[in-house]
């Protein structure tokens, strides 16, 4: 509960002082010095919290249900909960700052200290950033409208697709011969498009798929990426090349799956 008010407390901070929170040098300048003093139990408990180092981290709060906009307008999902969790076993706090996706990457390092969105490890961001080791594993799906006759890869071609910015579904649509590629900044504008009829198909995440079938029931269903040869992606936190981040993330994410927080918060969010 402890950790859940200062989340919430964090992002009620962080509202209040919009501008504040763009622009603050990250907080993880100072974590040496802090992580230094958390070996010592009795310091770290005494400490203000105002010693404590903080992370601040980016994401785009409309990929349920990894992350998304509670109904008190605060960040939540699976993947606030992990990281949160983690957060509590490297002795730090978490400041989620909520972004569009394509823009997260290329503010790693200087408006955010770690982007954390769902984010596929891939080779071309292996260029720019590091990632912490994988933490969940997922496929690209096809969400059509209900009746449609796509079902294969072939069906796709010369077909009016829509992803996000940015993201791998984005890639692989734009790789689809003779299609009609169209970006969005979010996939709640790519899916409305597609219940709307303007879109033949969108290329997205599987469990964001399976939630926006879900709550668009009867018009539009998520078909699984085998049929269309998607193979699976890794989820992995990225950070700065080189940053110190990666073994004290590596380390709290095995602790946080060997105490079985990690498979708790599985069956807390996932329903297959
Ligand atoms: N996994 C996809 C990617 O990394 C989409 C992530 C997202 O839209 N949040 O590109």
């Amino acid at each position: 509960m402890k950790k859940l008010l200062a989340a919430v407390m964090a992002v009620v901070m962080c509202m209040a002082m919009l501008t504040a929170c763009g622009t603050e040098t990250p907080a993880s300048v100072a974590s040496d010095a802090v992580s230094a003093e958390a070996s010592d139990a009795a310091s770290a408990e005494a400490s203000d919290v105002a010693d404590v180092a903080t992370l601040v981290v980016g994401t785009n709060a409309e990929f349920p249900p990894f992350e998304y906009l509670g109904d008190d307008g605060e960040v939540a999902g699976f993947e606030v909960d992990l990281l949160e969790a983690m957060a509590e076993k490297m002795g730090v706090e978490i400041e989620w700052q909520n972004m569009e996706f394509g823009a997260i990457v290329a503010a790693i390092g200087t408006k955010i200290d770690l982007g954390m969105s769902g984010m596929t490890i891939t080779e071309e961001r292996l260029q720019t950033v590091d990632f912490s080791e994988p933490y969940f594993e997922a496929v690209q799906y096809v969400m059509v409208a209900e009746g449609s006759d796509i079902a294969t890869s072939d069906d796709l071609k010369n077909k009016v697709l829509g992803s996000q910015l940015g993201t791998t579904g984005n890639y692989f649509a734009e790789e689809i011969e003779g299609a009609e590629v169209k970006t969005y900044d979010t996939f709640v504008d790519a899916v409305n498009d597609l219940v709307a009829g303007r879109l033949d198909a969108v290329i997205i995440d599987k469990d964001p798929a399976i939630v926006f079938a879900g709550q668009n029931e009867g018009k539009v269903v998520a078909l699984p990426g085998d049929q269309f040869n998607f193979e699976a992606e890794l989820y992995g936190i990225a950070m700065p090349k080189g940053s110190e981040w990666a073994e004290k993330l590596n380390a709290a994410l095995a602790e946080v799956k060997a105490d079985g927080t990690y498979d708790a918060l599985i069956a807390e969010y996932f329903i297959d």
